[in-house]
């Protein structure tokens, strides 16, 4: 009898120990799944923050390689009456009239133009007591644009009135908006304002192909244009 009753005690001992073990076993792959659950969201989260980190650095030809359409803009500086031929005007700047008219007629893609634009109180700002030749006053003849670039101007193309040399609202926009594969400059005066807003959406945008065409462009002098022109060549803007 106590042998029998030993037994029974053996086998539920035996059988409340296996219920522990089975019990463990369960609670240990449940925190197994949970910590490879853990793993996997970390590893996802990581994944997200890459991907949209890399996304600012991409090169325009992974988007490309993407299908993603890129467009190409040209930016017209200041081809204003007041630097061809009115208060500032030389004659290389209006030389150049004509090329700026053709590529604006041909470009395939979105054409943006700047203005230079000053208030009554040209003389008292930096650059005029810097440069104290009255130009670009806001609403005068000097400040339109040249009659040949009007003509080609629709209602799509934007214009950027600048009060200083670079266009702080043109480079936010150009980053802002859709994928661009190339930035041309043309316009006057490379040594002062196209070189100032090349630089600037340089910086804004280190990804993007910047591109000014030489013979679309002129300066306070010769050669103060040609030293502009090198510069922009050492900042890895194009001259072409
Ligand atoms: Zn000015």
């Amino acid at each position: 009898m106590e042998i029998f009753s030993a037994g029974i005690s053996f086998i539920i001992n035996y059988l409340v120990l296996y219920s522990y073990y089975l019990f463990d076993k369960k609670i240990l792959t449940a925190k197994r799944t949970y910590a490879i659950l853990l793993l996997s969201n970390k590893q996802q989260v990581n994944a997200d923050k890459y991907r949209k980190s890399s996304r600012n650095i991409e090169t325009h030809q992974n988007i490309e390689r993407k299908g993603i359409v890129m467009k190409k803009v040209l930016v017209v500086v200041d081809m204003q009456k007041d630097f061809i031929d009115g208060a500032l005007g030389t004659k290389e700047a209006a030389a150049i009239v004509d090329h700026v008219a053709e590529t604006v007629k041909s470009f395939d893609g979105e054409v943006i133009f700047t203005r230079d634009t000053h208030g009554d109180d040209y003389l008292e700002t930096q650059e005029g007591r810097n440069l104290p030749v009255v130009h670009c006053i806001q609403g005068t003849d000097g400040w339109q644009l040249d009659k040949k670039l009007q003509v080609l101007r629709t209602d799509s193309m934007k214009i950027f009135d600048k009060p200083t040399f670079g266009s702080v609202a043109l480079a936010e926009y150009l980053k802002a908006g859709e994928e661009i594969e190339s930035i041309t400059l043309v316009g006057l005066c490379t040594d002062i304002c196209v070189i100032s807003n090349a630089l600037l959406i340089k910086a804004n945008m280190p990804e993007v192909e910047i591109k000014v065409i030489e013979k679309c462009c002129a300066g306070v002098t010769p050669q103060s244009h040609a030293n502009a022109l090198e510069a922009m060549k050492m900042c890895q803007i194009q001259v072409v």
